[in-house]
């Protein structure tokens, strides 16, 4: 029997796991990463609870890092520090996106839409009792939901899943979620055959004279390999090939590293209602309405337990050239300050906010080194037209929430003076990150995801994107990284496949 080929995986997190699951039975892996915490409590699978985690100064579960806006405001971004990557503290909203985008996206990889619907279908299941799949689960819906719904089925936008985005259309979101806990890459992994080096953060990666690699450098030690794949997400893969190039000038020489990353940018527009509508303003002040909530969904109810706020969202052509450029969203909560920035988190009257999303925005930043830490800037609203986008989407919201019958439930719109007549000021002074950073290695791989003028040495990850498939990331990051471990396999076995470099 053949002595199996060793493969480093660099980062535990989304695309690292779902490539490690696939590689195991066909390859001696190992996952080397960098957070020394293998899991969290419990608590924090309810989908719900993770909101704690962002709001403790304290916690070792997270890493907060602050990006710097073009005005010199400070904007939070956040880093988990738990096998899992980002896969395990998101927001668990769930959307595969939009054919022609996924089509643009997968030609620079020799690979189709099909094979994404067949991923889709391995990786997925809106069944809850299917095992080792990522589950999805419908948001609960509640009055204002019915009443947002209702008034854009009114402005001839109709019911459609809201998976996809091909055409215009609104309803429940998905959430990555079973019936009591989130579900993510880690529910993938059925039998684990691979080895995970917790804890052990890769510094540098090791080639020969040829530009073969070797295998890579961490804090404790070298590690031998016959493949390298980068799977660190955006800043952990571009910071380790900007410190690859600085060290191995002669092999990573003319590969331009860390460019056009992206983000989408969360807009929100808070509202206070008139009425209590089941919001998490009115639970976070009550401990009644906690105890209940924890009642109801231990016992199987649709709550917002099972979701991080989010639950009906619409996919709309704002600048009407006919495609789909803005999800908006309701979100079960109105803040008095984007987290927490005026020491609350929730206000104290009922309300939800419309979180807005220009899906595929065009301002493009830089990842850079500065000394031996990464400098991420993604030059958020740097497009003219991204601006113009999230002013028509302002405008729209506006709209809607002074149309019947959402109009009914509308005590206040927070801000709407501003909104209304310095629209810009309103997108500049309250944008957040959307958490949902791509591209920076997109250059400098080969349809293959092997890096340019090396041997051996591969990406995937958020960084591979050079635009979004959908609104949200992360099914994005798990698909295409199941189409790279399949054809890695292909390339590797299949007699008739060029040989992996
Ligand atoms: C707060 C938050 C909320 C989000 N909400 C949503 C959502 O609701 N819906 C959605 O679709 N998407 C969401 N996303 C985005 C999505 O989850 C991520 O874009 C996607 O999971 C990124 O996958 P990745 O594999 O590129 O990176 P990650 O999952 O981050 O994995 C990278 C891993 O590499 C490790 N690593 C980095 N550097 C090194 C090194 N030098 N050595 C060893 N290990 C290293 C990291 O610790 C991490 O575990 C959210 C993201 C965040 C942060």
């Amino acid at each position: 029997m053949s002595v199996k080929k060793k493969v480093i995986i660099v980062g535990g997190g989304t695309a690292g796991l779902t490539i490690a699951n696939q590689l195991q039975e066909y390859f001696d892996v190992i996952v080397i990463e960098k957070s020394q915490f293998k899991r969290y409590p419990l608590i924090y699978k309810i989908p719900l609870m993770i909101g704690i985690i962002f709001r403790d100064i304290k916690t070792k579960y997270l890493s907060q890092r602050e990006f710097v806006l073009t005005d010199g405001r400070h904007i939070p971004f956040y880093e988990s520090n738990v096998l899992g990557g980002a896969s395990i503290i998101n927001g668990c909203v769930h959307m595969l996106g939009n054919e022609l985008q996924w089509e643009s996206i997968l030609k620079n990889f020799d690979a189709n839409y099909e094979e994404i619907f067949e991923s889709y279908g391995k990786l997925y299941s809106l069944n809850r009792n299917s095992k080792n799949k990522i589950n999805l689960k419908s948001a609960h819906q509640n009055i204002i939901d019915k009443a947002f719904l209702k008034t854009l089925n009114q402005n001839k936008i109709p019911i459609r899943d809201m998976n996809v985005s091909d055409e215009e259309g609104c309803g429940p979101i998905l959430n990555t979620v079973k019936k009591y806990f989130r579900t993510s890459v880690l529910s993938l992994v059925d039998k684990k055959h691979f080895r995970v080096a917790a804890g052990e953060n890769v510094e540098n990666i090791l080639f020969d004279d040829s530009g073969k690699v070797t295998g890579v450098k961490t804090n404790l030690s070298s590690i031998n390999s016959d493949y390298v794949i980068l799977s660190a997400g955006v800043i952990g893969t571009c910071g380790l090939l900007l410190r690859a190039k600085h060290k191995n000038e002669n092999i990573l020489k003319n590969l331009v590293i860390g460019t056009d990353i992206q983000d989408h940018t969360n807009l929100r527009i808070n509202v206070i209602t008139n009425k209590n509508i089941g919001s998490l303003n009115e639970i976070y002040y009550s401990s009644y309405r906690k105890i209940l909530l924890m009642f109801r969904h231990i016992f199987g109810k649709s709550t917002l337990m099972t979701g991080t706020g989010a639950t009906s969202a619409a996919h709309l052509d704002l600048n009407q050239d006919g495609v789909v450029d803005t999800r908006i969203q309701i979100v079960q909560f109105a803040e008095s300050g984007r987290h927490g920035s005026d020491g609350k988190y929730f206000g104290s009257k009922p309300g939800f906010s419309i979180s807005i999303t220009a899906i595929n925005p065009e301002s493009k930043g830089e990842i850079t080194l500065e000394g031996q830490n990464t400098s991420i800037n993604p030059k958020y609203l740097s497009s003219k037209n991204d601006v113009e986008l999230l002013k028509l989407a302002l405008k729209y919201c506006l709209k809607l929430l002074h149309t019947e019958p959402l109009s009914k439930h509308i005590e206040k719109i927070e801000d709407e003076y501003t909104i209304e007549h310095d629209p810009e000021k309103y997108i500049f002074n309250t944008i957040f990150s959307g958490a949902h950073l791509i591209g920076g290695t997109h250059n400098i791989i080969n349809s293959r995801f092997d890096v340019k003028n090396t041997k051996g040495l591969y990406v995937c990850d958020a960084s591979v994107f050079q635009e979004y498939a959908a609104s949200n990331i992360h099914s994005s990051v798990v698909l295409l990284a199941d189409i790279f471990s399949k054809n890695f396999v292909k390339h590797h076995f299949e007699p008739n496949s060029k040989p992996l470099t």
